[in-house]
């Protein structure tokens, strides 16, 4: 459809709909009654579906703040990454999938012209996200780390660093195709002598 249908959350206290027919939510997509939240079409924006996804991590995350008795302040962001950051040697080419279409002769009535995409090339075409300064664990950093201080914490949690064993080298960062690692400077160790000027630091 084109429009939410909000005949239930209308009936809901506390529930607040603007002038244009929308839910408000405040920042961390909760509506005016405690406890319901709320996020994609029915609150407009962009109303994709990108932008509804990331409501839905966005009220998951409030909603595991406000289940522990807390408000929910936003999170740390991390810098966007571009193109020029990415380790594109790391990475195969793989060209974007083309949907057949009606030849013109063919096209007439209301039947559709393009094709669109199969489950397997809909598949394909997520797997070309290049997964900008997001860990899509793949082992790279694991791999590299001459110290074995990388430690992989089971698929989908990630992996968290041993900084008694991280002298800083960097091999992870530069192994890493997404720029999901940043190198910090240890300001502790910077002051005792500096032997770790650089310490792991995986973007939140
Ligand atoms: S910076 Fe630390 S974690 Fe990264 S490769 Fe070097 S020792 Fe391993
Ligand atoms: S941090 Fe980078 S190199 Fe390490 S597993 Fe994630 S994507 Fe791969």
């Amino acid at each position: 459809g084109q429009h939410a249908e909000l005949d239930v959350m209308r009936k809901v206290e506390g529930v607040a709909i603007s002038p244009r027919d929308t839910v408000l939510v405040d920042q961390g997509m909760m509506t005016g009654r405690a406890g319901i939240f709320a996020g994609g079409d029915v609150i407009g924006g962009l109303m994709t579906m990108t932008a509804a996804t990331g409501h839905g991590k966005k009220a998951a995350r409030a909603i595991d703040v406000w289940l522990s008795g807390g408000h929910y302040e936003g999170h740390e962001k991390s810098p966007p990454v571009d193109f020029d950051m990415l380790n594109l040697p790391l990475f195969l080419d793989a060209g974007r999938s083309q949907m057949s279409a009606l030849p013109p002769e063919a096209r007439s009535g209301f039947v559709e012209v393009v094709a669109g995409i199969s489950d397997r090339e809909a598949r394909y075409e997520a797997d070309r996200c290049l997964s900008c300064g997001n860990c899509f664990e793949c082992d790279n950093c694991f791999a590299a780390c001459p110290e074995q201080a990388v430690v992989k914490l089971g698929k989908g949690r990630k992996y968290t660093v041993d900084l008694d064993l991280c002298t800083g080298c960097a091999v992870c960062y530069d192994q890493c195709p997404c720029h999901a690692i940043e190198m910090v400077a240890d300001v502790a160790a910077l002051s005792a002598e500096a032997h770790r000027p650089l310490r792991f630091k995986a973007r939140p």
